[in-house]
């Protein structure tokens, strides 16, 4: 690395990868200089990052709070803006390394937008490949991009690939901790609330991503996002529960070896990779782990029955065209009506279901417009799907005191 500090811009820098990110440039500050943190809506967080790490920009997705964040920031030196055009300019605004973060397929036109300065991107955002797969890393490919995950999971198979030959390697293994619901059976998760779906056992994040851990439905995405980083068919990524948390990501190679990549579940540890890479690692403040603290390690397939939306990503990944984009339109809109408890929880992946049977699904998508249309139009068959659920759900009455 050379003396320069890499100037760094953090798309979703209230969420919580935007601020474990910021928690990192805390311990280096000598080597990041912030050019800009991009939110949502939540004019007081965002100004209240930028009034500590001065970056040359602070943006809202949402314009009606424009006037908030520029008296919040006045007299600071810190340049606002809000609106898409503005996130997208922030997104394109000189910088070394882009922390992608935004949640869901909203995160896919600003992301692209750093994709296509050839900046290296840091990618948190896992909906953004799997709303436009295949166009998106062709995009990064044209514009000489880099794509570093910063899913643990990635990260960790990243890692586990730098250790031995791309020709020796025989599939890949995702690992999971299969969420609070891990050992409950149906009928009770039929009754399940948005605050048990929130109280994860392991991992502290976003809303949607920990709704997501809780149906498997982020395994799924994440087997779509390991096909587009890696390169890799459908049926040589395996999921695997591993309730400790503590093993992110396996290569397994023909000689029956498999690597591991293991640390504490902490984003810290792949944001910080993600950030260094290919120079040395930097301290992330995660200690290394206490295996004899720890004990033993747990594994165990997934349960099909009571996770369907595992077979539907993987059945998405392997119709290919629009299907993905559908399944993660239809988790989006399926993830907020169980949040706002208009929906039950076994409702998300049969939301799902029923919209990779609509005709939509079967549409060809080889453009990042077609992912746009697709996720778009997907979100108000989804909507309208809604309602028949509505009508046949018998699982929004409160949860038994047993
Ligand atoms: P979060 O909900 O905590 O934060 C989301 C961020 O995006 C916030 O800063 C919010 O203001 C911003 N945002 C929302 N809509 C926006 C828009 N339209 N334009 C600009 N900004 C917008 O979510 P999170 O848990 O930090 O997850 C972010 C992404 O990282 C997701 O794609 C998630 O799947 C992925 N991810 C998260 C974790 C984790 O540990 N949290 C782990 C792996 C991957
Ligand atoms: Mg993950």
């Amino acid at each position: 690395m050379n003396g320069r500090p890499i100037r760094l811009t953090v798309l979703g820098a209230t969420g919580s990868i935007g601020r474990s990110t910021l928690s990192l440039v805390d311990l280096h500050r000598e080597r990041f200089e912030l050019v800009a943190l991009v939110a949502g809506s939540d004019a007081a967080a965002l100004a209240e990052l930028a009034r500590r790490y001065r970056p040359q920009l602070a943006v809202l997705a949402d314009s009606s709070r424009l006037a908030e964040l520029r008296e919040r920031l006045a007299g600071t030196g810190v340049a606002t803006g809000a609106g898409e055009t503005a996130v997208r300019e922030a997104a394109a605004a000189p910088a070394d390394r882009v922390v992608a973060a935004i949640v869901g397929a909203a995160g896919l036109l600003p992301t692209l937008e750093a994709v296509r300065q050839g900046t290296v991107v840091a990618l948190a955002n896992k909906e953004c490949l799997v709303c436009a797969g295949q166009a998106f890393v062709e995009e990064a490919r044209r514009h000489g991009s880099r794509i570093l995950p910063v899913d643990s999971e990635h990260s960790a198979i990243f890692q586990c690939l730098l250790a031995g030959r791309r020709d020796d390697l025989e599939r890949i293994v995702l690992t999971a901790s299969g969420g609070p619901f891990r050992s409950w059976d149906l009928a009770r998760m039929a009754r399940a609330t948005p605050e048990q779906a929130l109280a994860h056992p392991r991992w502290k994040m976003g809303a949607k991503i920990t709704v997501d851990s809780a149906t498997l439905v982020n395994k799924g995405l994440e087997i779509i996002e390991a096909h587009h980083l890696f390169g890799l068919p459908e049926e040589r990524i395996e999921v695997l529960v591993h309730p400790q948390s503590v093993v992110h990501g396996l290569a397994v190679f023909c000689d029956g070896s498999l690597l591991a990549q293991l640390a504490e579940p902490d984003m810290r540890a792949p944001l910080s990779f993600a950030l260094s890479f290919p120079d040395s690692r930097l301290p992330s403040g995660v200690g290394p782990l206490d295996l004899a603290r720890i004990g033993r390690l747990d594994f165990e397939e997934p349960d099909p029955r009571r996770f369907p939306g595992l077979a539907h990503a993987r059945e998405a990944l392997r119709r290919g065209g629009a299907a993905a984009a559908v399944l993660n339109a239809a988790n989006e809109v399926a993830v907020r009506a169980f949040l706002e408890r208009r929906i039950g929880f076994l409702d998300i992946a049969r939301l799902i279901g029923r919209l990779l049977a609509h005709p939509l699904a079967d549409a060809p998508l080889s453009s990042i417009e077609d992912a746009l249309a697709v996720d778009r139009e997907a979100r108000l068959v989804a909507e309208a799907e809604l309602r028949h659920l509505d009508a046949a759900s018998s699982t929004r009455e409160p949860p038994s005191p047993c």
